[in-house]
């Protein structure tokens, strides 16, 4: 594996250069690809074909939309409420989903990971938390070393919530921080003084979760390097074990609500932002944090460090993961279900999504069958995003085929990029510098056979930084 230097890697100039729209490629094919026209049946054949391998892991995932307040820069699928009632109709909808999947799963295969996130976890009551965990520990058998994670508000976290996700057994559990500047805060519409992000914090390691990890934001309105810069020593003072830095994603023909943001013009520029990516990158790797790819970084001897050393590293809907091969099933409204050779969503409304469980139905609004070219594209793309290299002669060996003569335009599509110094061409493969690390998405974009036909496919994606 080629070794980051991310202090050599900032070269902005380069970095704008680059700065396009590209997919963040958690799936291959991406989901603007699933179609509503793929059979449900075909979809579900093909979960009851992997499934009958029971050594073959799954990985669970519940979608828990409810939020009390809606963040303005929020891109995530969510139902704004204060009524508490609304979980438990809706922990019954879970109950159905799980029920109408099961004639689908192998419920021998062992659960590695399950995943609670959002909209906001923490809206739940600690009854109805205990509730859900019932509901699943009831189906489906944990591994005895199965990771389980949830996404905690620190606004909204009690001491009871959170020793009720960790009865059902959670040890790991992301923060939503954004960024701790009262006068970004105000207008993102997340007011969240940093003494509350520092109780919340030290609530879940007393609790006993025994990884802590923080979610920054760059690029919002407000935010200077002078302002990030305090976020970034805060936070770095609570040692958090990972930090996810995403980019804002400014997309308001999807989310509405980020046209508030346009307000008091106060967005970073796109030269702005890169600034403020540079400094988080510095920063953060001074501080001796490991960048694990894209906006993912953990401590040295954190297990996503550790993958990215051995070359274990994997990629899904979720990010950067240690768990491989896993079928991912996932429940709730709009999430995203995946076997090694489909992908389906949910519907991504909540009366629909309800509806269709009360007629005994999944809920499943779209999906994608990989053909056999896809299957060698994924294979290629996440090689890229988590190996940060491609092996031919391995390659060839995996894909049964000749990896180079294959695939030679898409290989001679990367001159600019090897140019400009993002890729190094090595005797029998090719591999990211540490600016191409930075850049992986539009590496990968080159590999992308479904990318290559879009006449504008700017605005689907958000940029690479
Ligand atoms: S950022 Fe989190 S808390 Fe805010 S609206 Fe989105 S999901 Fe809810």
């Amino acid at each position: 594996m080629p070794e980051a230097d991310p202090a050599a890697a900032l070269d902005l100039e380069l970095l704008r250069k680059y700065d396009r729209p590209a997919p963040r490629y958690t799936s291959y094919p991406t989901a603007p690809l699933f179609s509503p026209d793929t059979a449900t049946e075909e979809l579900l054949e093909s979960l009851r074909a992997e499934s009958a391998d029971s050594s073959r892991p799954a990985s669970l995932y519940f979608h828990l939309p409810f939020c009390e307040s809606r963040c303005w820069f929020c891109g995530c699928t969510t139902v704004i409420t204060k009524k508490r009632d609304l979980a438990d109709a809706y922990l019954d909808d879970l109950e159905l989903e799980l029920d109408l999947l099961r004639p689908w799963i192998n419920p021998a295969q062992p659960v590695t990971q399950l995943h609670f996130g959002g909209g906001s976890p923490t809206f739940l009551s600690p009854a109805q938390i205990r509730r859900l965990g019932a509901m699943i520990h009831a189906r489906h058998r944990l591994a005895s070393d199965a990771e389980v994670s949830v996404e905690i508000d620190p606004r909204r976290i009690s001491p009871e919530q959170a020793r009720a996700y960790h009865e059902l057994g959670c040890r790991r559990a992301s923060l939503g921080v954004q960024d701790t500047d009262p006068r970004v805060q105000l207008a993102i519409h997340r007011f969240q003084p940093f003494d509350e992000t520092r109780r919340a914090f030290e609530l879940l390691r007393e609790t006993g979760y025994r990884s802590i990890s923080v979610d920054l934001i760059y690029g919002l309105p407000y935010q200077t390097e002078v302002s990030f810069n305090h976020t970034l020593e805060q936070v770095l003072s609570l040692r958090p074990d990972r930090l996810a830095v995403f980019s804002y994603a400014h997309v308001p023909w999807m989310k509405p609500a980020q046209k508030i943001l346009e307000r008091d013009q106060a967005l970073p520029s796109p030269e702005q932002k890169l600034r403020l990516f540079a400094l988080a990158l510095g920063k953060l790797t001074a501080a001796g944090y490991v960048h694990i790819g894209m906006d993912h970084f953990a401590r040295a001897d954190d297990e996503l460090a550790r993958a990215l050393r051995d070359g274990t590293l994997q990629r899904n809907f979720q990010g950067y993961s240690t768990r491989a091969g896993a079928s991912i099933h996932a429940f709730g409204m709009s999430s995203i279900s995946q076997t090694g050779r489909s992908y389906r969503q949910n519907t991504r409304e909540l009366p629909a999504y309800r509806q269709t469980l009360a007629r005994g139905r999944l809920p499943i609004e779209r999906g994608l069958l990989l053909t056999e070219e896809d299957l060698r594209r994924r294979r290629i793309i996440m090689g890229l995003m988590c190996e940060r290299r491609l092996d031919f002669v391995s390659l060839s060996a995996e894909l049964g085929l000749d990896f180079a003569s294959t695939y030679a335009a898409e290989l001679a599509s990367l001159d600019d990029l090897v140019a400009d110094g993002l890729v190094r061409r090595l005797p029998g493969g090719v591999e990211l510098t540490s600016a191409g690390v930075l850049l992986v998405r539009i590496v990968a974009s080159r590999f992308d056979a479904h990318l290559a036909r879009e006449a504008t496919p700017t605005k689907r994606f958000s940029r690479a930084l």
